[in-house]
């Protein structure tokens, strides 16, 4: 009897002092949440390792050969807190016999999933003292046994492509290679943020890396129907669900911004729209941070990117809140950026050309440098108070 399960390996968790157990536990819920969907698991711990694998008796789909776990190992490394994982084939044993049938069969489905692997070595421990081969005897005679079975693999010691481990326990398993994760610290460990998401590359990338200090997260997304469409709703409630699968459970939260936006429009000078509508944004967003729990809001800006990106426009946009405002892409270019929106798989629904509200009214010669007397005037025949109350009010949510 042979079974498949998923070893993850822990990162910085194992690094944490008397907190170390509540970071472990999350952890854990956090694998049980993002696994809910692959049947019935067993999930636990021993030293810095955690084991999942199906339910005792339980005959899992998912579990039936490593082809399929594929799968479940994909979810597995996007849990935060998780360095990275392999697929391995655990069963009992009373000699080298079902060791060496189980490496056969286990390389035959590895090599499925990993073609590209030729070169490898094998590492051996013995834990359990009786068992008649040394660790040194059991990688030779393994080693061998691939070879002899395998035409496209050969030994490299130095820098395999991948190692293929045999643990001798109270059961024997054997595993190769190693799939990376996203490393961080497990969510829900540092509170809560309101992410400000809009349908671009960057804030779906500051979600995620806020979420990979453990952040727990909601978003927020200004909504200008008609001038912004359906459709490009859409694209953030996709955006948010990205996010999710690292971030787990969120609310969207929709506000109706196209009367506030009209109105600023219309009422305010030109050249300040940008930072005014920003203003406003940030003190809509703080109050709905305030009602479900939030301790910052986060925003994907970096600073010299666009006119409301600079020093003098971010000063004026951090003084309307109390609350801190976190933009982990402050200092981070935009190629960088890019580069882990792909890796997270957002990059090909960001790019989606529909408009987002900063692009519809956007002013022809925006004020990169405003002064407070840019700001006061703007602001003079505007009722901000109201505008806030309205925003608040006229908000949807959307359980993602
Ligand atoms: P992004 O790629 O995230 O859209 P950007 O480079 O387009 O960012 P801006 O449009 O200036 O930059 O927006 C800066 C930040 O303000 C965004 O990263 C996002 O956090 C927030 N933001 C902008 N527009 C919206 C919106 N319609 N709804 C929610 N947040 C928004
Ligand atoms: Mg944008």
């Amino acid at each position: 009897m042979s079974t498949n399960v998923i070893l993850a390996r822990m990162g910085e968790v194992t690094l944490k002092g008397l907190n170390r157990g509540t970071f472990e536990a999350r952890l854990k819920n956090n694998l049980k949440y993002r696994l809910r969907n692959f049947g019935k698991l067993k999930i636990y711990q021993s030293q810095s390792r955690i084991w999942i694998e199906p339910k005792d008796g339980d005959a899992n789909p998912y579990f039936e050969n490593e082809v399929a776990a594929k799968e479940i190992l994909d979810a597995v490394v996007q849990v935060f807190g998780i360095v990275s994982a392999s697929l391995a084939r655990k069963f009992e044993y009373t000699s080298m016999d079902e060791i060496r049938t189980n490496s056969v069969e286990y390389m035959k489905e590895y090599l499925k999933l990993f073609p590209e692997h030729e070169t490898f070595k094998v590492e051996a421990k013995r834990g359990v003292k009786s068992f008649p081969l040394t660790s040194p005897q059991i990688s030779e005679d393994i080693g061998g046994l691939l070879l002899e079975n395998f035409d496209s693999l050969r030994v490299n010691v130095k820098k395999p492509d991948f190692v293929f481990m045999v643990e001798v326990r109270d059961f024997c398993y054997v595993y190769a290679g190693k799939v990376m994760g996203h490393r961080g610290l497990p969510v829900g460990t540092a509170g809560k943020g309101m992410l400000l998401l809009s349908g671009g590359i960057d804030s779906p990338v500051a979600g995620y890396m806020m979420a990979s200090r453990g952040m727990e997260l909601d978003a927020v997304y200004f909504h200008s129907f008609p001038y912004t469409s359906d459709r490009a709703k859409d694209k953030v409630v996709d955006l948010a669900k990205i996010v999710s699968k690292f971030s787990g459970k969120m609310t969207l939260h929709v506000v109706n911004f196209t009367d506030i936006q009209l109105d600023m429009y219309k009422n305010s000078r030109q050249d300040m729209l940008t930072v005014t509508m920003r203003r406003v944004m940030l003190q809509i967003a703080e109050r709905l941070a305030k009602e479900n729990g939030c301790g910052c809001l986060i925003t994907g800006e970096s600073l010299g990117q666009v006119a409301s990106q600079t020093l003098e426009a971010i000063n004026f946009t951090n003084e309307v809140v109390d609350m801190p405002i976190f933009r982990p892409l402050i200092g981070i270019d935009k190629e960088a950026t890019c580069d882990i929106s792909r890796r997270i798989g957002a990059f090909e629904t960001s790019i989606l050309p529909y408009e987002d509200c900063c692009t519809v009214f956007v002013a022809k010669h925006p004020k990169t440098h405003p002064s407070r007397e840019d700001i006061i005037e703007a602001e003079a025949n505007l009722d901000i108070q109201k505008m806030v109350e309205d925003g608040v009010n006229g908000t949807e949510q959307i359980k993602i």
